[in-house]
């Protein structure tokens, strides 16, 4: 049976990644489903470090404060040698926010609350996840896919304009759609994870063992789903072990590595073993199927980058699709691999080397350098994911030379204020929502864009303390000087953010041609490229653009 209504985007996978993709397509009026094979949601904690830029992401979908309401209290944790002996105690996540960036390095949230949260937001978006819902094929054309969905035992067909497969590690997608998942599987390296009770263990403090074999044991309090979260290796996979993973599994694994008389564990509440892989795609999408998060990448979880780096990816691939619904470029699409696959090749080098060096049974140096980590000093990459950049992309245009950040880099947060009142404004406050927001810093006049592009566009003009403003014109006041100090400007200039919060410009005065210019190859903005008519599409209609903050002090230009 094929579903009389079809879809712009279907989503195959309700993790975090894709759950994130369809709250931002919701936000942005796209009609999008989500199916997840699963009959239930996840009770279990997989990802517990939220980073510094995906708090910037939820905030911006409307999610953070929700995440943050089940963010667990850092405590310190205990690293015990092999024999036992308490070697360090220190308190992991405890990176403090830094300059242009609002929230700490980390939180500690159990990816089931994470999830839960965006679920919520979805919700209130009209939207829900079909459970029970699996893709088993899918076939493309020129004007769109066609899923074969089986739920509740009955095959269906949703068609679709565009389909992403969010669907985790073993992707059924990505498989389909024949793109090699190239790397290599670390047999030596599997784990024992999950959530349960544990009795005779201090639970004010976390605990970490050093292993013989290399791992750590790991016990985590997570007072807000009553559970441990536990961690443990394994011996690699010999071929019969496949038996169902129980609370003697884990017990047995404790006592293997650490022994320790008196903890005993009781209550599962999940439990599975995860088996180390370091691949990715060579290719993010093929024709209008694409893959985000583990379906494109996956990699060691030191470091706490795999969940992170997925919600980046449905986060820089959310606008672009509702763009190119509503019309803009094809070229704008192809940019989501390219700005996402040397990302995850990042991601990938800098995961690899960091789980090599926290191996080893050397629990002062491991335990030093895991601290680091999670204290944003660590030697191979920001784990924060604040210092990601799009530079030298084909969306990112430097017309200025006399500006400190650079086309691709984050735009950073700063407090300014607002002259009508004296009201604290967060540049984040501008940026929230949907739309592209043009700074325009100084005396420069505001680019006079054509009518066609106007409406993309929100511009606010950003003064230097001590400036009076022009009444007439929306404007912030730099008092403290934080926005020109984090943007690198000395006097006046003009900077383009995209709708996911990175520079897409710079340039130097009111390039109106240059900014129209631009604004055509990222929105739907250009009457040159029509958004297909309802016969064309194969699906329902993308509904007008929201707008979160109308009525709010930004300029239409
Ligand atoms: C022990 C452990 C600790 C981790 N810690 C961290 C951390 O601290 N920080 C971090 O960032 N990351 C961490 N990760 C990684 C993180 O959990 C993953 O990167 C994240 O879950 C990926 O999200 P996803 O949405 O891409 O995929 P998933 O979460 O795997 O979701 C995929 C979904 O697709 C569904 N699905 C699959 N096939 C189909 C189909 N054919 N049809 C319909 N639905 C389908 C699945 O049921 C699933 O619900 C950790 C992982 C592990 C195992």
């Amino acid at each position: 049976m094929t579903d009389s209504t079809p879809t712009d985007v279907l989503i195959v996978g309700a993790g975090p990644v894709g759950l994130t993709l369809a709250c931002d397509l919701a936000r942005r009026g796209v009609d999008a489903r989500v199916v997840e094979r699963a009959d239930a949601h996840p009770v279990g904690t997989r990802a517990r470090g939220v980073r510094a830029r995906t708090q910037e992401v939820l905030e911006d979908l409307g999610v953070l404060g929700d995440v943050t309401r089940h963010a667990e209290t850092p405590l310190p944790t205990r690293f015990y040698d092999t024999e036992g002996r308490l070697v360090r105690e220190a308190t992991l996540y405890e990176a403090p926010p830094v300059p242009g960036a609002p929230y700490p390095g980390s939180l500690i949230v159990g990816q089931q609350f994470t999830e839960a949260a965006l679920r919520a937001r979805l919700a209130s978006l009209g939207r829900h996840v079909e459970l029970g819902a699996e893709l088993t094929d899918v076939a493309q054309d020129h004007e769109g896919v066609t899923a074969s969905i089986r739920a509740g035992g009955e095959p269906r067909a949703v068609r679709a304009r565009y389909l992403v497969g969010c669907d985790g590690a073993g992707s059924t997608v990505r498989k389909l759609a024949g793109i090699s998942f190239l790397g290599e599987t670390w047999d030596r390296q599997r784990m024992l994870f999950g959530n349960l009770g544990v009795d005779g263990l201090d639970p004010a403090v976390a605990h970490m063992w050093a292993t013989g074999t290399g791992g750590m044991v790991t016990l985590y309090p997570m007072p807000r789903s009553r559970t441990w979260f536990f961690t443990a290796p394994l011996p690699p996979k010999d071929g019969r072990d496949d038996a169902p993973v129980t609370l003697e599994t884990v017990t047995a694994a404790f006592d293997r590595h650490v022994g320790l008389p008196g903890v005993s564990f009781r209550d599962a509440v999940y439990l599975s073993v995860y088996q180390v892989n370091i691949r990715m795609v060579d290719r993010f999408r093929r024709g209008r199927v694409f893959l985000a998060g583990d379906a494109a990448h996956v990699h060691t979880p030191a470091g706490g980058q795999g969940m992170n780096t997925g919600i980046q990816d449905a986060y820089n691939l959310g606008w672009k699709l509702a763009e190119a619904l509503r019309g803009a470029p094809a070229s704008l699409l192809d940019t989501y691999e390219e700005e996402r696959k040397p990302v995850a090749e990042r991601v990938l080098a800098s995961t690899t080397a960091r789980g090599k060096s926290w191996a080893g049974s050397d629990t002062a140096r491991v335990s030093g350098r895991i601290v680091d980590a999670f204290r944003g000093r660590d030697p191979f990459a920001d784990t924060s994911q604040l210092a990601l950049t799009y530079r030298g992309g084909s969306l990112a245009v430097d017309s200025a030379s006399q500006i400190g950040i650079r086309a691709g880099d984050r735009a950073p947060d700063a407090r300014c204020t607002s002259p009508a009142n004296g009201e604290r404004v967060r540049l984040f406050d501008l940026f929230r929502g949907t739309h592209v927001t043009l700074l325009v810093f100084g005396r420069a006049p505001f680019p006079h864009l054509p009518a066609a592009t106007r409406s993309a566009v929100r511009a606010h003009r950003v003064l230097a303390a001590g400036s009076s403003p022009d009444p007439s014109e929306p404007a912030l006041v730099d008092s403290a000087g934080e926005a020109h100090d984090l943007y690198g400007i000395a006097d006046s200039g003009l900077v383009l953010v995209r709708p996911d919060g990175h520079v897409g410009m710079t340039a130097e005065g009111p390039d109106a041609a240059a900014v129209a210019a631009y604004l055509r190859r990222i929105t739907a903005a250009d009457p040159s490229h029509p958004a297909p008519s309802r016969a064309e599409r194969c699906a329902t209609p993308v509904r007008p653009r929201t707008n979160p903050r109308e009525g709010s002090d930004h300029f239409r230009l």
